[in-house]
C-alpha cells in the first residue's frame, strides 16, 4: 500500500489532520524500542487506499530527542511515498524551519498550510501559490479542524508521489554552499542514499552523521581550517541554522499580507512575549500569575475586599447559619466574599459531602451492628474517605488553572526563561517541561522525561519531579494550612500554599544544579523549542483533562485509600498481643507504639519527640503517605475520629483534624516542616515504581531513594530551624554558599587535571 507520513512541529495540528483523514481506521501503537505513540490509519478517498502515519512532533531533524531520531529515521530509511509536512500558518516563519530540512531529503513532499481558518479570522492573507513557487514544493491551504482542503491535499500528495522528487536546499549561497556541494558529490560517489541531506548534516557535524561517515568528515574539517565566519566562528550548526532562518524571513514577507499593512508588524503573540518573557520581569510576572492562581483557589477574602471595606459577618447580620438557607449563604460569604475555589469547595463539602455521609452514618448507627463494626465503618472507612474526598474541589480547581497555563503556551515560555537562566549550570528548559507536569502527577511527568537526550539530566530531573507538589499532596498542604489559619490566625491559606509550592520549586532547582555539577554531570543539549503562538485553551480539552483527573482521584480514593484506612484502623485497635483496644487506649496499639519508636528521628524537623502524648500521629501519617500521598490526610481523618473523644478541644467550630493537630502541641514551624518533608521525601508507590522503571540502572535507582530521604531531611530541618530561630537562616545561607563554592572549586580542579592529561 502507498504510505504517506505526516511530519510537523508539535501542536501544528498533525493529530487533528490524521484523525479526519483516517477516521475509524486509526490504530495507536508504539514506535519500536521507545514509548512514543505511533498512529497509523488508512485514507480511502483517493484512487487507491493510502496508509497514513502520524510521525512524532519535532522542531528539527537533529538527533537530540528520541522523537527527532524516530521521525528522521522513518523518512530516511522507511522511505514513505510522500511526506506531508504540516505547517501552522499562524506561525509560518517558525514552522518553515523544519520544512527547509525535509526538503533536503530525496522524498516526494507536500506542504499542508494548516490553520488557515485562524489566519483568515485574524484578517491576514497567505499566498499559497507564491509560497509554492518560492519553495518549489506543492503547498495546499487547509484547515484540519474544519475539514477544509483535505481532498485537495491528498490529491496533490498523490500526484507528488507519482512524480518523485530529489532533494533541494535553501543553503545555496557562499562558501558553505561549496562545501555542501563537494561533500554531496563525494557521498554520491560512495553510493550513499539522500546525499544532499547527509551532506548538510555532515557540514553541521551532526553526531550521527560524523559517526556514519568517518572519512568524509575530514573534508568538513579541512574546510573549517580555512573558514571563519564573523559571528559564528566555526560553529557550523549555528551558522546553518541562521542561514535557514535568514532565507525564510527574506522570502516570507512577500507571501504574507498582514491586515495592519505594516510588513514586519509583530503579532499579538510577539507583543505579549516582549513582556512575558522579559529578561528581568519574566520571573516576577510568573510569580504574580502563580499567586493569582492560589488566591483564586484558596483565599477566603477575594481580592481582599473584606479587608478593604470591612464587611460584617453573617452573625452580625443576624443570619441563622443553622438553617439550610444560611448554610448555603455561608458557602459564599462570611465577612468577606470567598474566592471561586473556596466557594466550590464549600458547596461540595458543607452541602454534598456532609449530607451524603451524614445520611450514611445514620443508617449505620441504626443498623444494630456491634460497636467495633460501627467503629470500623464510621471511623475507619467513612472518616478516611471523607477526609480525602473533601479535597477534590481544590485539586480540580488548581489543576484547571495549571491546564490553562499549559494549553495557552505560557508554561513553554517559563521553560524558555529558565533555560536562559540556568542552561550554563546544567539545567535546560527542556527538563523543566516534565517538571511542570509534576504539578499534576509525578508518574506521567517521569515518563515524559524520555524527551531528554542526556541520561544524567534525565536522572536528575526524575529525582526532583516529586518536589513539584502533585494533586495528591495538595490535601496535606490545604489541611495543614487550614489548621494554621484556624489556630494561630496568621497568614491566609492562599499565601501558605503558594509559599509551599515555591519552596518545592526552589528546592528542585537547587537540587538539580547541585547534582548536575557533581554526581550527574553531563551535556546540556541545545533547547531548540520554538515558542508556539498563544492559543486560547479549548474548553472541551480542559474538561477532558479535568474529568480524567477526577476519575483517577476517585478510583484511588475508593481502592488504595479505603484499603489503607481499614488496615490503619485495625492496627490502631490491637496491641502486640492481639487484644482489642478501646479508643481511649490507642496509644498502646501496634501502630502507635511503632510510630513512637521512630519519633526521635523527626525531632530535628519539629514533629518528633518534642510534641505532646499524641505527637506520633505525624510519624504515622507521613509513613502511610509512602503508599499514596492522600493517605496522609486519610490517616489524620481516621486518627482524629478515634482520638476525637480523648483529646481536649481548644477551639469550637474547627474541623476534627485541625483540632487533633492542635492537641499535639505542634507549632507553626513544625507544621510547615511537616508539609515540606512530605513534599520532598520518597513519593508514593506508583511514582517510586515509575522512577525505577525509567532510570537506566539499579545504582541510580538506589541513589534516587537515598536522594529523596536526604533531601527531605535537609529541607524540613531548614524550614523548622529557620522558622523557630530566624537567625539560623544565616547559618543555612553560609552552609549553602560554602557547598556551592566547594563544588565550583572541585570542578575547576577536575577540569585542570583533564587538560593536563591532553
Ligand atoms: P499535534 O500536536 O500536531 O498533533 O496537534 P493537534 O492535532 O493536537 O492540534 C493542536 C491544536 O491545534 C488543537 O487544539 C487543535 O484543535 C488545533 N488545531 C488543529 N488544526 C487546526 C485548524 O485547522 N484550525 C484551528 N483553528 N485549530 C486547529
Ligand atoms: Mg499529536
Amino acid at each position: 500500500m502507498i504510505r504517506f507520513a505526516l511530519a510537523g512541529n508539535p501542536n501544528c495540528g498533525k493529530t487533528t489532520l490524521f484523525n479526519s483523514l483516517t477516521g475509524s481506521t486509526a490504530h495507536v501503537g508504539n514506535w519500536p524500542g521507545v514509548t512514543v505513540d505511533k498512529r497509523e490509519g488508512v485514507y480511502k478517498k483517493c484512487a487507491e487506499p493510502i496508509q497514513v502515519i502520524d510521525l512524532p512532533g519535532i522542531y528539527s531533524l537533529s538527533p537530540y530527542t528520541p522523537e527527532e531520531v524516530i521521525a528522521r529515521n522513518y523518512v530516511l530509511d522507511e522511505k514513505p511515498d510522500c511526506v506531508i509536512n504540516i505547517v501552522d500558518a499562524t506561525n509560518l516563519e517558525r514552522n518553515l524551519y523544519l520544512s527547509t530540512q525535509i526538503m533536503e531529503i530525496d522524498v516526494p513532499m507536500v506542504i499542508a498550510l494548516n490553520m488557515m481558518d485562524a489566519v483568515e479570522k485574524q484578517g491576514d492573507k497567505i499566498d499559497a501559490k507564491a509560497l509554492e513557487n518560492k519553495l518549489g514544493v506543492p503547498v495546499v491551504a487547509i484547515s484540519a479542524l474544519k475539514g477544509a482542503g483535505l481532498a485537495e491535499l491528498m490529491e496533490a500528495a498523490y500526484k507528488a508521489c507519482k512524480a518523485g522528487r530529489s532533494g533541494k536546499t535553501v543553503l545555496e549561497n557562499g562558501a558553505l554552499a561549496h562545501l555542501i556541494t563537494d561533500v554531496k558529490i563525494a557521498l554520491s560517489g560512495q553510493g550513499v542514499d539522500n546525499p544532499l541531506f547527509h551532506a548538510v548534516k555532515l557540514a553541521e557535524e551532526d553526531e550521527l552523521e560524523v559517526k556514519a561517515h568517518k572519512d568524509t568528515v575530514k573534508m568538513v574539517e579541512e574546510f573549517k581550517e580555512t573558514f571563519k565566519d564573523d559571528t559564528f566562528g566555526d560553529d557550523f550548526e549555528a551558522l546553518i541554522a541562521d542561514a535557514r532562518y535568514k532565507y525564510i524571513s527574506e522570502n516570507f514577507s512577500s507571501v504574507v499580507t498582514k491586515k495592519n499593512k505594516e510588513k514586519f508588524a509583530s503579532t499579538k503573540s510577539d507583543k505579549a512575549d516582549k513582556v512575558l518573557t522579559h529578561k528581568i520581569w519574566g520571573i516576577p510576572i510568573f510569580l504574580v500569575v502563580l499567586f493569582a492562581i492560589f488566591h483564586l483557589t484558596f483565599s477566603e477574602d477575594f481580592l481582599y475586599l473584606g479587608k478593604i471595606f470591612g464587611f460584617s459577618s453573617l452573625e452580625e447580620l443576624g443570619v441563622d447559619t443553622e438553617a439550610f438557607g444560611g448554610q448555603l449563604l455561608a458557602c459564599f460569604y462570611d465577612g468577606a466574599v470567598f474566592s471561586p475555589g473556596v466557594i466550590i469547595n464549600n458547596l461540595w463539602n458543607n452541602i454534598i459531602v456532609e449530607y451524603a455521609f451524614g445520611w450514611l452514618v445514620n443508617i449505620i448507627a441504626e443498623s444494630g451492628m456491634s460497636v467495633w463494626a460501627i467503629g470500623l465503618l464510621n471511623d475507619g472507612i467513612i472518616e478516611g474517605l471523607k477526609a480525602v474526598l473533601s479535597f477534590l474541589p481544590p485539586i480540580l480547581v488548581l489543576f484547571l488553572f495549571f491546564s490553562i497555563l499549559e494549553d495557552s503556551g505560557y508554561m513553554a515560555r517559563i521553560a524558555f526563561i529558565l533555560d536562559r537562566m540556568f542552561r550554563k549550570f546544567g539545567l535546560s528548559g527542556r527538563a523543566f517541561l516534565p517538571m511542570i507536569m509534576g504539578f499534576g502527577c509525578s508518574v506521567p511527568a517521569m515518563i515524559n522525561t524520555r524527551t531528554l537526550a542526556d541520561d544524567k539530566e534525565r536522572a536528575a530531573t526524575i529525582r526532583v519531579i516529586p518536589f513539584f507538589s502533585c494533586g495528591a499532596k495538595l490535601p496535606i498542604l490545604t489541611a495543614v494550612a487550614g489548621a494554621i489559619v484556624a489556630y494561630f490566625g496568621v497568614g491566609n491559606a492562599d499565601l501558605i500554599t503558594y509559599g509551599m509550592y515555591l519552596l518545592g520549586i526552589v528546592s528542585a532547582i537547587l537540587a538539580v544544579l547541585f547534582m548536575r555539577n557533581t554526581t550527574l554531570k553531563g551535556e546540556t543539549p541545545p533547547f531548540i523549542m520554538e515558542l508556539p503562538a498563544y492559543h486560547a485553551p479549548q474548553f472541551k480539552n480542559l474538561m477532558i483533562h479535568l474529568w480524567d483527573k477526577a476519575k483517577h482521584f476517585l478510583k484511588k480514593a475508593f481502592t488504595i485509600i479505603v484499603a489503607s484506612t481499614i488496615v490503619i484502623w485495625v492496627l490502631m485497635h490491637f496491641d502486640f498481643t492481639w487484644h482489642f483496644l478501646e479508643d481511649e487506649a490507642v496509644d498502646k496499639s501496634i501502630l502507635a507504639q511503632i510510630s513512637m519508636l521512630f519519633q526521635p528521628i523527626f525531632t530535628p524537623l519539629g514533629f518528633g519527640s518534642q510534641l505532646n502524648a499524641n505527637g506520633w500521629v505525624f510519624v504515622l501519617a507521613a509513613v502511610s503517605g509512602l503508599i499514596a500521598k492522600e493517605n496522609v490526610i486519610a490517616t489524620f481523618g481516621v486518627l482524629a475520629a478515634i482520638l476525637g473523644g480523648v483529646i481536649e478541644a481548644n477551639a469550637e467550630g474547627v474541623g476534627e483534624v485541625a483540632r487533633m493537630i492542635d492537641a499535639t502541641g505542634i507549632g507553626i514551624p513544625g507544621l510547615i516542616a511537616f508539609i515540606a518533608f512530605n513534599m520532598t521525601t520518597i513519593p508514593c508507590f506508583a511514582a517510586v515504581g515509575t522512577a525505577k522503571a525509567e532510570l537506566m540502572n539499579n545504582k541510580s535507582y538506589h541513589g534516587t531513594l537515598i536522594f529523596w530521604i536526604v533531601s527531605s531531611f535537609i529541607v524540613a530541618a531548614a524550614v523548622y530551624t529557620i522558622g523557630s530561630w530566624w537567625w539560623t537562616a544565616f547559618i543555612w545561607a553560609v552552609a549553602i554558599a560554602i557547598t556551592a563554592y566547594l563544588v565550583v572549586l572541585y570542578n575547576k580542579r577536575a577540569n585542570a587535571k583533564l587538560n593536563d592529561h591532553e
